[in-house]
This record gives structure tokens, C-alpha cells and sequence, in this order.
């Protein structure tokens, strides 16, 4: 590893590029998809102006951002991206993409609207995504497919469950599925049947470790993300938490 540069888990396909920028339980995610139109970015963890730098990416070149759910690993460096922008003084549009009802992204960016009414020189267009929706950013297709994901606090357990998607995106006959948070569930099976590729979340070490509860309602283990992994064509396993 040079100096400054992270360690990122890269795929490359024919016209597709993914660049896992970091993914970790409880502290971050980022997804670079790139295409010759451009690019797009999954989830906006902390740390991720950080991490684009030290990869030499221009967040310039980020024509839309999409998010798989609220929870502060996957938001926590959005205002930052958008006070980068402002300071750069990016003219074009910023479409932002979350699921329906998902508070933390609006309100975050309906915070940073409020704080800086005249100054920022992009617009910001936040649209809610519903289940099988399609969309489309650069040219890239994008569809919807809520998983099931509940939050979870220790020693307060599982708690409710929050509006999550993972989508699929294809670019001249090349698709990538990325899960996002979620437990088994069959729309999970749907997202990543066929894919040339598939972004898996691996939270926990090993199912025999965790309750049935957690692996059907927070997130999946190794084990299980193999071997939904197993009907893509590739996959790669991201998002682990603690290892022993
Ligand atoms: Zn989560």
C-alpha cells in the first residue's frame, strides 16, 4: 500500500467499476460505481471526503448520490460532502436518492439548505425511492428493492424497523447488486439473482454465533452472505463488524 492511499476492495467489470472506499459495521460505508458517464455514490459514511482524496477521486465527478438507509455509518459524512461542493462551488445538480420516509438524510440536507440559503451554487434535488422503483443517474439504471433491516442498540436490543433498499445497477448489459443493511429476506434473493456482480454485508463472523432474530431482522453473517453471494456471478462481502 503507497502512502495516502486506503485499502479499497475493487471489482472491474467491462463497463462497470466498484470501488469499496470503506465499509465498516458501526463506523462507515462509501460505494464509488463508476461508468464512462460518470459516477455514483452509495452511502456517505464519515470519513468519506478522506477517503475519496486519498484515492485521488474527484467528488466532482459524483453525478448522483444514492443511500440504502438512514443509520449514521451510512450518512454521518453527507454534510461534509455538501459543504465540499459549496466550497468548490459546484454548479451542477446534486440528485440524492433515499428510501421513502428515511429522516435522516432529509433532514440533513434540508439542514444544510437552512444554514446556507444563498450561497450554495448547486441545486440539490432529494427524491424518496420507493420499492421496485426505477431511476436512472449518468446513464446508469438504478432499481429499488427493500430488504429488511431493524436498529439495534446494545443492551436495548433489536429495535424498530427503519426504511432500507439495496438496488441494482446495470450499464450496457452489466449489472451490480449492493445489499446495503439488511437481514434475510427474499426481495435480498431477488436483488442479487443473475448480477455480474454482488455488494454483500457480512456483519457478523458466523450465523451460529448470532440469534435467528438478528440474522432475519439486522444484518447477515459471512455464512449466509456467501451463500446468498453463490446465485451472482461474483460477489464480495463488505460491512464486517468486530472479528476476535
Ligand atoms: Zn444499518
Amino acid at each position: 500500500m503507497r502512502n495516502g492511499e486506503t485499502n479499497v476492495q475493487s471489482w472491474q467489470g467491462k463497463s462497470i467499476r466498484v470501488s469499496v472506499l470503506y465499509s465498516r459495521a458501526g463506523v462507515a460505508q462509501h460505494i464509488w460505481i463508476e461508468s464512462e458517464s460518470g459516477s455514483i455514490l452509495i452511502d456517505a459514511g464519515d470519513g468519506l471526503l478522506r477517503d475519496l482524496v486519498s484515492n485521488r477521486l474527484a467528488p466532482n465527478q459524483i453525478r448522483g448520490i444514492i443511500f440504502t438507509h438512514g443509520h449514521f455509518d451510512h450518512v454521518g459524512g453527507l454534510h461534509s460532502l455538501l459543504g465540499f461542493f459549496r466550497m468548490k462551488g459546484r454548479e451542477e445538480l446534486l440528485p440524492i436518492y433515499a428510501p421513502k420516509e428515511c429522516k435522516e438524510v432529509f433532514s440533513i440536507v434540508n439542514n444544510f439548505i437552512r444554514c446556507y440559503p444563498d450561497t450554495i451554487p448547486f441545486k440539490i434535488s432529494c427524491r424518496g425511492v420507493q420499492a421496485q422503483q426505477v431511476f436512472q443517474i449518468a446513464d446508469m439504471m438504478i432499481k429499488a428493492y427493500p430488504v429488511v433491516h431493524f436498529g439495534s442498540i446494545n443492551g436495548s436490543g433489536i429495535l424498530n424497523q427503519i426504511p432500507a433498499m439495496g438496488y441494482r445497477i446495470s450499464h450496457k448489459g452489466e449489472t451490480i447488486a449492493i445489499s446495503g443493511d439488511t437481514g434475510i429476506c427474499p426481495s435480498l434473493k431477488e436483488l442479487v439473482k443473475g448480477a455480474d456482480l454482488a455488494v454483500l454485508e457480512a456483519t457478523y463472523q458466523k450465523s451460529a454465533k448470532v440469534s435467528k432474530e438478528l440474522l432475519e431482522k439486522v444484518h447477515l453473517s459471512e455464512d449466509l452472505a456467501q451463500e446468498i453471494g453463490k446465485s451472482a456471478k461474483d460477489f464480495i462481502l463488505v460491512h464486517k463488524g468486530k472479528r476476535e
